[in-house]
């Protein structure tokens, strides 16, 4: 009998993101963030930082697999700081075949 999958398993073979030991945070700072309070309990940001929405362009290249369904971004959110490199990222990884499923809340006024 096969395992159930749960979480975002159900939706992709793996994640992808943006967040590294040097930089991650998301200014959409949800009240619930599973990534915000893993980071903050590992050491990697902390509530203040958090909302900064740090991210690591340099990490791009340790995310590009092959072959794979992948759901991006899974540690933070597109932003305007960091649309660029998050399409840069997705056209790596389209150029290698992959499946990407692009998940966004949609749901901040960065104008404001
Ligand atoms: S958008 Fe996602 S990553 Fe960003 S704070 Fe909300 S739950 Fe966390």
């Amino acid at each position: 009998m096969s395992k159930s999958k749960t979480g975002t398993k159900e939706w992709a073979e793996i994640n992808r993101n943006l967040s590294s030991n040097k930089a991650s945070g998301c200014p959409n700072d949800c009240l619930y963030c599973y990534a915000k309070y893993m980071a903050i309990k590992f050491g990697r940001s902390t509530v203040t930082d958090w909302q900064k929405g740090l991210f690591d362009p340099e990490k791009i290249n340790q995310q590009v697999c092959k072959g794979k369904e992948v759901m991006f971004p899974s540690a933070h959110d597109i932003t305007p700081d960091n649309l660029s490199t998050c399409l840069h990222l997705i056209e790596r990884l389209l150029e290698k075949d992959n499946k990407v499923l692009i998940v966004n809340k949609g749901v901040k006024n960065y104008d404001n």
